[in-house]
């Protein structure tokens, strides 16, 4: 008989009642230390007080309202995202798969409005960009994702990750859009080197072509800068959040230039739900904070701190493990076996982490973990591991 929730996941057998900063609790109490952060969502830790304070005081007051009227909380939280990063304008989502559906749309009106066929988008393999059918489209390569959902929507290429002469020679006088992670996250935490970065911005600016970056995961804070494009010192024209910048509510958004939303006027998109008082309320929270020079000065001191005793463990265990990869804290642990098989291991340590493709352990740990945590963690991979070569 299927089970009552729909069974696409295959789920651990833990369920937790409370959180406090980086740690989860179950319902007898055993305490578990959080290094996946919800995928990368729960940027400041679980109940955050400012979160709290923030999305209680909302909730008393008022939750939702529809865009049909004014919302100083989606206004501030417009108005802060434009102030600190490349944007002139910003629509808001419940998620990050909502945020490229939005993507997608506005490159080919960006096109059609100026009456030009420029309708085709290039992607690449290991890319996710969410499993709507526009974003398991942008996919084509992955079977996983795409198989028996057919027929896609037309118009997207992937190409092979990395090969340059591939790229260039895809983009064409049809091509609307390049659209790519900074840091892959599902594919494995592979950061794009900030060299190729600047290539893609320059092709984009002689081609025509419009450049969407989807920061979902490696955005707000997560790389060490507030959104990890700032690495390369350039701008996409388009840019998907999502995960981190609700801190735990669900919300995304799409951020653009004047020029690249130029299509998109009265009409011709809307969200019941996207950018609601309450989703805003949190998310000026999230960006206050975590916008801060010195919240992200010590995303980066404990990047640091995580990646040299992650240099230890691998040196420890070079049977189990091969490298580490990553931006600030999006870090990879590239295993010599399933990824899967340390997640399970770290289980038996309490500890939870979050699998990736390529043979990748993915440690995305709340902004504000305490060294302390982070060495803990980093200890209990150590004996999650010693207990797989034990038993191997
Ligand atoms: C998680 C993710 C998405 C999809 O976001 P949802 O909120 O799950 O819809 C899209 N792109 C990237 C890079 C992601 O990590």
């Amino acid at each position: 008989m299927i089970p009552s929730v729909l069974p696409t996941y295959n789920r651990a057998p833990l369920a937790f009642v409370k959180g406090e900063g980086s740690w989860l609790e179950t319902a007898d109490g055993t305490r578990y230390l959080d290094m996946g952060a919800g995928i990368a969502v729960n940027a400041l830790g679980h109940a955050a007080p400012e979160l709290v304070e923030a999305l209680t005081e909302q909730a008393s007051k008022l939750w939702h309202v529809s865009n049909l009227y004014q919302i100083p909380q989606q206004q501030a939280l417009a108005d802060a995202l434009v102030e600190k990063t490349f944007a002139d304008t910003v629509f808001f989502t419940n998620s990050g798969t909502e945020a490229a559906e939005l993507a997608i749309k506005m490159a080919r009106k960006y096109w059609s409005s100026k009456g030009e066929d420029r309708t085709e988008i290039i992607t690449f393999d290991g890319a996710f960009h969410g499993r709507s059918t526009g974003a398991i489209s942008a996919t084509p390569n992955s079977e996983k994702m795409v198989k028996g959902f057919g027929p896609l929507l037309p118009g997207f290429t992937q190409l092979p990750w990395g090969d340059h002469e591939a790229l260039k020679a895809a983009v064409t006088d049809k091509t609307a859009a390049i659209l790519i992670e900074p840091i892959q996250g599902e594919g494995g935490i592979r950061p794009v080197p900030d060299q190729c970065l600047k290539g893609l911005r320059d092709l984009c600016d002689e081609t025509g072509a419009l450049l969407i970056f989807d920061e979902v995961q490696c955005g707000v804070g997560r790389s060490g800068r507030l959104f990890a494009h700032e690495w390369a010192g350039i701008t996409p024209d388009i840019m998907m959040v999502a995960k981190g910048i609700g801190g735990g509510f669900p919300l995304g958004a799409v951020l653009a230039t004047e020029d690249a939303a130029s299509g998109m006027v009265a009409g011709t998109h809307g969200s019941t739900y996207g950018g609601n008082p309450l989703g805003c309320a949190v998310g000026a929270k999230v960006m206050e904070i975590v916008s801060e020079p010195a919240f992200l000065d010590q995303v980066n001191a404990k990047a640091g701190l995580l990646r040299q005793k992650l240099e230890g463990l691998i040196a420890a265990h070079p049977d189990t493990f091969e490298s580490v990869r990553g931006t600030g804290l999006m870090l990879g642990l590239k295993c010599k076996r399933a990824p899967t098989d340390m997640v399970a291991a770290a289980y038996d340590q309490h500890l939870l982490t979050v699998p990736a493709a390529d043979n990748v352990l993915r440690l995305l740990p709340a902004l504000n973990i305490s060294e302390a945590d982070l060495a803990e963690a980093v200890t209990r991979l150590d004996a999650a591991a010693s207990q797989l070569e034990k038993a191997a």
